[in-house]
């Protein structure tokens, strides 16, 4: 259930704040319902990415191969993109960071960036899942080639098997959530994106969700850490 903005008067007005989990956990559903609420912006790395390589672009080019086999792209090309992002005047209130930092090295260069414009996160949330539920959560998950609405083949399938509910377009699997790239991904988020937990939670920034529970419960959950003290 998504409220219109400040409907339960929990969430603060500015938010800066990274959406951290490995992938299937739910961090780009919550982040694009919590973003159109309260009007922030929400940067979702991995959509940018998939932008540039329909665009065709050369970042595009460059970035493909990995994101196709389920690997992370490299530091310097996803810092230079989310850093030329957060400049922009539309990212100047509050914004949630899905997808990004997912290194040591990403957190570090942010947390530069930031202070250079004296702009911290406030939050950072981790959303927790196990193993299992992630499996099926990424080989079931179908989207629409059109809107982007998200479905899975167990849990939420369409109404017609590989046609939108919403726009009536044809719906994919996207190439990282095939099964062989799916163990990759999740390997390198514990081995380059768990490291991110203690680095957050050694800031004193580090705010867990139970992202099991239905998308409802999560977005409550949400609310609730982001209406807590902030930096
Ligand atoms: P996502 O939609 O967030 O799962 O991202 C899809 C793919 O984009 C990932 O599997 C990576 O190949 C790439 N990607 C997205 N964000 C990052 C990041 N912060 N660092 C490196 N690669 C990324």
């Amino acid at each position: 259930m998504t409220g219109a903005a400040g409907a339960q008067g929990a969430t603060p007005r500015r938010y800066r704040t990274v959406f951290l989990g490995p992938p299937g956990a739910g961090k780009g559903t919550q982040a694009k319902s919590l973003a159109a609420a309260d009007g922030a912006l929400h940067i979702s790395t991995g959509d940018m990415l998939r932008e540039h390589v329909a665009k065709g672009t050369e970042l595009g080019a460059r970035a493909r191969e990995y994101m196709e086999g389920g690997h992370l792209v490299p530091d310097a090309l996803i810092i230079a993109m989310v850093e030329e992002r957060l400049s922009r005047p539309d990212a100047q209130s509050s914004w949630i960071l899905d997808g990004f930092p997912r290194t040591l090295p990403q957190a570090e260069a942010l947390a530069r960036s930031l202070a250079a414009h004296a702009q911290p996160l406030t939050h950072v949330l981790y959303f927790n899942v196990g193993r299992g539920v992630l499996l099926q959560r990424l080989t079931g998950r179908w989207s629409c080639g059109s809107c982007g609405a998200i479905y899975n083949v167990q849990f939420r399938p369409p109404a017609v098997a590989g046609v939108c509910d919403v726009c009536a377009g044809a719906l994919r699997q996207r190439d990282d959530d095939r099964p062989e790239a799916v163990g990759v991904r999740l390997e390198e988020y514990e081995r380059l994106t768990g490291p991110l937990l203690g680095y957050y939670q050694g800031l004193g920034l580090l705010r867990e969700v139970d992202a099991e529970a239905d998308p409802d419960v999560v977005e409550d959950q949400v609310r609730e850490v982001l209406s807590s003290a902030s930096n």
